[in-house]
């Protein structure tokens, strides 16, 4: 299974492990191969400025992730309806000015998500397809 980012620093997790919560089936497309650049959660628009679903919060809820949940905010636009606004540093109220998740590893240019087995579907889905690669620069599904 080929996933973005590698798994890192699992001994730094808090509450229980997190689950895979991908199958085969899944994202990302195949041939893709995340070569680990980081592009995706610095520069695109969205990156680290997104919402979250009900289902990632039940996640992280079900994970005792509170070290997430503390950074999304509930919107409630009305209604059943709630909006998680990512990420907002706990610290200050404010969207956080980058995603509080990603590491550059020492001495190389490669990064890796902290919260990578349990991040938010936005984040999971990218890139979509090879068209959607090319089109926001990703380098996944190259040689
Ligand atoms: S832009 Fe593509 S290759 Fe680079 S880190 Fe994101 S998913 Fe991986």
């Amino acid at each position: 299974m080929r996933w973005p980012f590698l798994t890192y620093f699992r001994a730094g997790y808090r509450g229980t492990m997190p689950i895979k919560i991908r199958s085969e089936s899944d994202m990302p497309p195949k041939d893709f191969k995340c070569k680990q650049c980081g592009h995706c959660c610095i520069n695109l628009n969205g990156a680290f400025t997104a919402t979250a679903y009900e289902k990632d919060i039940q996640l992280w809820r079900e994970q005792g992730r509170q070290d997430i949940l503390d950074w999304a905010r509930a919107i409630h636009p009305g209604g059943d309806n709630y909006v998680y606004d990512l990420w907002i540093d706990p610290s200050t109220g404010d969207d956080a000015q980058e995603c509080p998740w990603l590491k550059k590893l020492p001495d190389q240019d490669k990064y890796v998500c902290l919260i990578h087995e349990v991040k938010p579907t936005h984040d999971r889905e990218f890139p979509k397809t090879r068209q959607h690669a090319e089109e926001e620069s990703c380098k996944g599904f190259e040689p």
